[in-house]
């Protein structure tokens, strides 16, 4: 078995095709006559701007839009007079046609890898692919074609080009397997828009397989299964059937509200970590955004950003998500989140220590300039503040009074914001649970988190694998709480999410639905899976099981039965 990065999901069984690379070797040679080697340049361009001008036809047909704009960008660098400026020049200084082509190629290549940021990069792979194709034009090579692919086929290549995409037929090619890219690359992007399992990143894949053995591409797993047994056959060809299934099935729950089966409607939001999520959660139809984990704004890097980069942040992931609401979390460091340029003190008991809310508190200026940011981002959407670890009535007043204060800062400097932005609390610790009664007097919404509660709750900490078998949300001292938290704040007419992974679960949905949950946010990728399972439930069956379910005393049994309904 090889592993990679998962970056397209789905299963594929085929017979590997390897795309070695393009031995596109040339003899430097004295030009003589500039305009003659002017002319076999720009013919080379020209035929290359029409070739790939029929291959984004093509892809836009089978593909779509934004996939064959990525080739068209290839025309707009070739056709770029700088480019095409220096190239010329270099001809005219009497280097062949395929000398200057390389030289020129190689310094944007040099510069656009030099960038560190992931989309320039990009652009480097844009050039690489343009100047194999002009090469092998101006050299009269015949590139390997993708496109004569047998069907059942499995795409093995050190990286796939744009261009090679361009020549896949979707239904000859089961499978792509590449040595390099990310889950961001081009290649995923490609790839996923084709809907073709994708594993990236495969070490030595076109040295390690050879053409036409049998293998499966586990998309879905970041998984390559080498000389498959029959029953390896059998059993991935079992659950290609099924996950294509559900994911015809799935797709019809796209564009449609999140109601259950007896009309009750919920709101089914995504959690992310950056602006740039906000847009898988768009793509994924998520209804807004139920966590914004803001310490990743916080992470990979030296110092604290500022109130003006926190702001851009946040009003960016409110433009991508089109105003829908959006809960920003405050800084929720410490215990597992680490953030060095901070300096915290390693604690005997980092989890019960000086973390999240309690660090936030106690550093006034850091906490007072993120929310001036999440305030001043609330002018531009519906944009929601929400304090993690609450433990006390005390840390949710304290941090509302922060917000007034940094309210009254706003106005006398005529800065918009929304003046009645909702402060609501993160219920992820027991005594929260317990005191669920006094916070939602005072907060304007709750959110759940699960992660943290079912550690909390059952004094179990959730990467200990020694007590993992305590740390389940189906634990009726978990399941209590959150009955517990959706009751009161359901009492006080505020509104219940839950964020944590539980929400997600199938088994879980049930009980959210009969204790009163009017939010679900889950990753991206669950959106559809969730609302498939909301609707399946009407208030009176999510009651019977839930009042079962309540009854039992271990975790094993409530899973055993939940298990027969679901
Ligand atoms: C949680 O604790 O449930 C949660 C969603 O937050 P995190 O996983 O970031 O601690
Ligand atoms: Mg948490």
């Amino acid at each position: 078995m090889l592993k990679g990065i998962a970056a397209s999901e789905g299963i594929g069984i085929g017979k590997v095709m390897i795309v070695a690379e393009q031995k596109l070797e040339y003899v430097p040679k004295e030009v003589t006559d500039v305009d003659a080697e002017l002319k076999r340049y720009s013919d080379a361009v020209d035929a290359f701007c029409e070739e790939t001008m029929e291959q984004a036809d093509a892809i836009r047909k089978s593909t779509g839009n934004k996939e064959a704009e990525i080739l068209e960008g290839h025309i707009a660098i070739i056709r770029d007079p700088f480019m095409n400026g220096e190239i010329e020049n270099l001809i005219k200084s009497e280097q062949c046609a395929e000398k200057a082509v390389e030289q020129v190629c190689q310094m944007f290549i040099d510069m656009f890898s030099a960038t560190g940021d992931e989309l320039t990069m990009q652009r480097a792979t844009d050039v690489k692919d343009i100047r194999d194709s002009l090469l092998a034009i101006l050299l009269g090579i015949h590139q390997v074609k993708i496109s004569d692919a047998p069907a059942n086929t499995v795409l093995v290549v050190k990286e796939l080009t744009p261009s090679m995409t361009a020549g896949i037929k979707k239904e000859n090619i089961v499978g792509i397997i590449t040595e390099t890219g990310s889950q961001t690359s081009h290649s995923a992007i490609l790839a996923r828009a084709l809907e073709i399992p994708a594993v990236l990143s495969v070490e030595g894949a076109t040295t390690k397989l050879s053409t036409d053995e049998q293998i499966i591409v586990d998309g879905s797993n970041g998984e390559v299964v080498t000389a498959p047994s029959i029953t390896e056959i059998a059993d991935y060809t079992d659950k290609r059937e099924s996950f294509l299934r559900d994911k015809r099935e799935l797709e019809n729950y796209r564009g449609k509200k999140t109601v259950s089966a007896s009309g009750t409607e919920y709101e089914l939001f995504c959690n992310i970590g950056t602006p740039k999520d906000a847009t898988k959660a768009m793509a994924a139809d998520g209804e807004g955004v139920g966590l914004f984990r803001t310490e990743f704004l916080f992470m990979d890097r030296n110092a604290l950003p500022t109130e003006d980069e926190q702001f851009e942040a946040y009003k960016q992931a409110s433009i991508i998500m089109k105003g829908a609401p959006i809960i920003i979390r405050t800084l929720d460091i410490g215990g597992d989140k680490e953030i060095p340029y901070l300096g915290l003190e390693k604690e005997e008991n980092p989890f019960m220590g000086f973390r999240a809310i309690r660090y936030c508190l106690k550093n006034r200026d850091m906490f007072k300039s993120q929310i001036k940011a999440i305030l001043r981002a609330s002018a531009f959407g519906d944009i929601r503040i929400m304090f993690p670890l609450i433990t006390a009535v005390e840390e949710l007043r304290a941090g509302k009074e922060l917000v007034e204060e940094a309210k009254s800062d706003l106005r006398a400097s005529n800065i918009d914001f929304d003046e009645n932005i909702q402060v609501g609390v993160m219920t992820e610790t027991a005594a929260s649970g317990v005191i669920a009664h006094l916070l939602a007097k005072e907060a304007d919404f709750f959110s759940i988190g699960t992660n943290d509660l079912t550690g909390y709750t059952m004094a179990a900490d959730r990467g200990n694998g020694d007590v993992a078998y305590l740390y389940s949300p189906f634990q009726p001292s978990v399941l209590m709480m959150i009955k517990r938290i959706i009751e009161c704040g359901t009492k006080e007419g505020i509104s219940v999410g839950m964020c944590g992974e539980a929400a997600a679960n199938p088994m879980m949905i049930p009980l959210l639905i009969s204790f009163g949950l009017t939010e679900f946010s889950v990753s991206a990728p669950s959106v559809l899976k969730v609302r498939k399972n909301i609707s399946k439930w009407t208030q009176e069956e999510a009651d019977a099981v839930t009042e079962k379910v309540m009854s039992m005393a271990t975790e094993k049994e409530i899973l055993d039965y939940l298990k027969t309904v679901v």
